[in-house]
């Protein structure tokens, strides 16, 4: 095992700090628009609790932080992407 730094993230819903790997990131790439886990631009990061990705307010605060507007739809793909992202196991990408 290569012992590596974490990268530290700050949930944007409970705002603790996590490594990384264990958050969900959502960025809003300049050519794709929003994306998960990829993609080049503003970008924020999510705890997998179900407290913050179930958060009524969720929306606004990811509205906000990648400074875009969110389509109803959205929170759909999010919540779907955030609760598979929850059985990966993860293989220290
Ligand atoms: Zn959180």
């Amino acid at each position: 095992m290569i012992n590596q730094i974490p990268v530290m993230r700050v949930c944007i819903s409970c705002r603790k700090t996590y490594d990384r790997k264990h958050l969900l990131k959502i960025t809003k790439d300049h050519k794709q628009g929003i994306m998960f886990q990829k993609g080049m631009g503003r970008s924020a990061y999510i705890c997998k609790s179900k407290n913050c990705y179930s958060d009524s307010k969720i929306k606004k605060k990811l509205q906000k932080a990648l400074k875009t507007f969110l389509e109803p739809e959205f929170i759909e793909f999010f919540e779907k992407e955030i609760t598979s992202h929850n059985d990966y196991p993860y293989k220290g990408i």
